[in-house]
């Protein structure tokens, strides 16, 4: 199958080879996490002329600076123009990979590891494992394939990932595989506690008023009559400038947001130009927001996706609402 492909992929490449590794626009903690992981286990095998990168903003958030293999990060602009490999990191569909899309048609072989169920398989092999909790679990897969061993710095970029798209081991995609692997990236000795302060618990003050301001300001509202709600708010660039913070602080927003008993369904939107918005979307399982997002041109998981929109923020959440009858999981038994 793929993995047989994927592994014949990687151990036939030649010692000259130029491979890029590429993550979705934006990226989180799985995406580089994962992408920088399996890259410093590469060069354990013996790859050297290696590049990652992500496309927009060669920004890196400031939670995820103190990642091992940041230094194999160039800006997409001057990444490889034609690889022999790339290999994608997180992303369900070549669109979230902007203008590194042409790098996989000038590429001699490409190489998807994901863990969306809506992944367009546009590798040339893919391996995607939609019960993955992270792409993460899914490198490390294939790095034990290829017997390389985890060492620290592999397995600090894989514990971020990891606890990134599981909320620290909270979601359901928590398996007992996934606290297995947990265990054996913690052996290498890397320690827990810093690496979540910094990722999960260290923010600006200027953040902390801003959250207060934009949390000051979230509606909750009944969608359905069986009470379903939803809860939602806004932070615009003009927030942005008057806290003097960066667009990244604003990814934590619904983490806090989508606390709220009253709804089932949470939003955030992100201005991120006049009339465009990164929007938000959690459930707690009664709909499934990655219909929402898909129908609204996003995608992502069943219970956590995104989407852009445009127009007022009003009018997006107007579009929001419209779809979520639609979105609702039909429960067993009813
Ligand atoms: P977040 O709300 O944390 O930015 O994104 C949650 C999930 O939704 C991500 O893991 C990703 O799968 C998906 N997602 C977020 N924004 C977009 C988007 O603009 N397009 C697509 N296709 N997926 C998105
Ligand atoms: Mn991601
Ligand atoms: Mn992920």
């Amino acid at each position: 199958g793929d993995w047989a492909a994927a592994e014949s992929l990687l151990r036939n490449l030649s010692p000259e080879a130029r491979v890029l590794l590429v993550c979705h626009v934006n990226p989180d903690g799985d995406a580089l996490g994962s992408m920088l992981g399996f890259a410093l286990g590469l060069q354990r095998l013996g790859v050297r002329r290696m590049q990652a990168t992500f496309p927009g903003p060669p920004e890196v958030p400031v939670p995820l600076q103190g990642l091992p293999g940041l230094d194999l990060l160039v800006p997409a602009t001057e990444a490889y123009p034609a690889p022999d490999l790339v290999i994608c990191f997180d992303a369900a569909s070549e669109s979230r990979l902007g203008e590194l899309v042409d790098r996989l048609d000038t590429a001699g072989a490409s190489l998807v590891l994901d863990h969306h169920a809506s992944n367009t398989h546009f590798g040339e092999v893919n391996l995607v494992d939609p019960y993955a909790a992270a792409t993460s679990v899914v490198a490390e897969q294939l790095l034990t394939r290829l017997g390389v061993g985890l060492d620290a710095g592999i397995a600090e970029c894989l514990y971020v990932a990891l606890t990134t798209d599981t909320g620290s081991f909270r979601f359901e995609a928590t398996t007992p595989a996934v606290h297995q692997l947990a265990a054996r990236l913690l052996a290498t000795g890397i320690r827990p506690g810093d690496i979540s302060r910094r990722v999960f618990d260290t923010r600006p003050f200027g953040a902390v008023r801003l959250f207060g301001e934009v949390l000051g300001r979230a509606r909750l509202e009944p969608v359905a009559a069986d009470g379903r709600g939803l809860v939602w708010t806004w932070a615009t660039l003009d927030d942005l400038v008057r806290h003097d913070q960066r667009p990244y602080v604003l990814e934590a927003l619904i983490d806090s947001v989508r606390c709220t008993a009253e709804a089932d369904v949470s939003c955030v939107l992100k201005q991120t130009a006049p009339g465009e918005w990164a929007v938000s979307l959690r459930s707690k399982g009664a709909v499934d927001v990655s219909r929402v997002a898909l129908a609204l041109g996003g995608g992502g998981h069943r219970f956590a996706a995104g989407f852009t929109g445009r127009g007022t923020a009003e009018e997006v959440v107007d579009r929001i609402r419209g779809q979520l009858d639609a979105a609702v999981i039909p429960s067993a038994g009813s």
